[in-house]
């Protein structure tokens, strides 16, 4: 299949800003998520190319390569394990998105039939889990250890679902073809419809001797912890393929891959604009005539941030690198932190004294005689 322009999946244009880009893709990403579509093949596909195309397109480094090569200059351009077999993702829709909690348990019926091979058990099925993720946690990145409850190999039968010994018998349902075959006949002319056979689950062959622990599947359900790195620049929607870690197969068939989706929790003190953090600052209307040094949140920690005197409000000022770290990158993004002077509502008489005599001094007093653009004037 030869792959849409990601400008056109989203709608948008080379010139296009990364605002833009951004609002494009949520949109799509609202209107085709496969929560609100079950069941749509195709709007699975649209939520998929979206999602391809943001990845790359909100990506200066990424975006700059496609524009140059196309999508010939994304191959293998995603250096992270999770976020290079984006194809794959989603192909299990169903499987994927179907449940809602912060595990989302075993889906059935999710069988990658394409992949069985004859003689091995059918695939196990994805897992997804949605991982909630701190600002600190996304700036530098972070191992996360979790403890969730899937289909492991059985230790009893080692997985072969056969007590003592494997010994098998040709199905006698499908004469060990794993198809059935039926044929009926309409005005239309005659239809044959090809079945997985039911009595052997397609294998073609039944354990003669099943394992009682297992009950000849394979398989049973216990607690593992897994281990997840998540990379520092994630984002809400971002996700990552743990492959082969979700369900184990039916008798040792291959086992299933998990999907960590990420969730950013809100900050108490920032907020993220691409990697960048900004940060609300009030200070005193004294402090900014005056400038101070003061202390303020980082993702690392305290900083002192130097006040200029003659800072205006809604001056933005710039900490370098204490964003968060772009994905797949070394360098980080930028803390600005937004000057808001704060207004007192409640005064003492000794305060409004000093704030009169201070108004009628000159360089109050003539403030916004030196800018041409600024009208202002007493009508007292
Ligand atoms: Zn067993
Ligand atoms: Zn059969």
């Amino acid at each position: 299949m030869t792959k849409r322009d990601y400008y056109e999946i989203l709608g948008v244009t080379k010139n296009s800003s990364k605002e833009e880009i951004k609002k494009a893709y949520r949109q799509m990403a609202m209107k085709y998520h496969p929560d609100r579509n079950p069941d749509d093949k195709e709007a699975e596909e649209k939520f998929k190319e979206a999602a391809e195309a943001y990845e790359v397109l909100s990506h200066d480094d990424k975006k700059a390569k496609y524009d140059q090569f196309g999508h010939e200059g994304m191959r293998g351009g995603f250096g992270n394990q999770g976020f290079s077999d984006i194809n794959d993702i989603f192909s299990h829709f169903s499987d994927i998105f179907g449940g809602s909690s912060i595990f989302d348990d075993f889906f059935g019926g999710g069988q990658r039939v394409h992949s069985q091979r004859r003689g091995l058990g059918q695939a196990g099925s994805d897992l997804r889990l949605t991982l909630r993720l701190t600002l600190e946690e996304i700036a530098a990145g972070v191992t996360k250890k979790l403890k969730i409850s899937k289909l492991v190999a059985c230790s009893s039968c080692k997985g072969n679902g056969a007590e003592g010994g494997i010994s098998k018998t040709s199905c006698h349902v499908c004469h060990g073809s794993g198809e059935v075959k039926q044929v009926s006949r309409s005005v239309f002319g005659q239809f044959v419809n090809i079945t997985t056979c039911n009595n052997c689950g397609g294998e073609g062959s039944v354990i003669d001797n099943p394992c009682r622990k297992c009950k000849g599947d394979g398989r049973v359900k216990d607690e593992v912890t897994i281990k997840i790195d998540v990379p520092a620049g994630v984002h809400e929607g971002s996700y990552m393929t743990l492959k082969g870690q979700g369900n184990a197969g039916k008798r040792n068939g291959r086992a299933g891959d998990i999907i960590v989706v990420f969730q950013e929790e809100p900050h108490k003190y920032f907020i993220r604009e691409e990697d960048d953090i900004i940060y609300d600052l009030h200070i005193s209307y004294p402090t900014a005539v005056l400038g101070d040094e003061v202390e303020v949140p980082t993702l690392s920690g305290i900083a002192k941030l130097k006040i200029d005197s003659g800072t205006n409000a809604g001056k933005l000022l710039k900490m370098r690198n204490k964003g968060i770290k772009h994905l797949n990158s070394s360098s980080s993004g930028d803390q600005y932190v937004r000057i808001n002077i704060d207004v007192p509502k409640k005064l003492n008489s000794k305060e409004k004294e000093l704030l009169k005599e201070l108004e009628t001094s000159p360089n109050i007093k003539n403030i916004s005689g030196t800018d041409e653009n600024n009208f202002f004037k007493r009508s007292r």
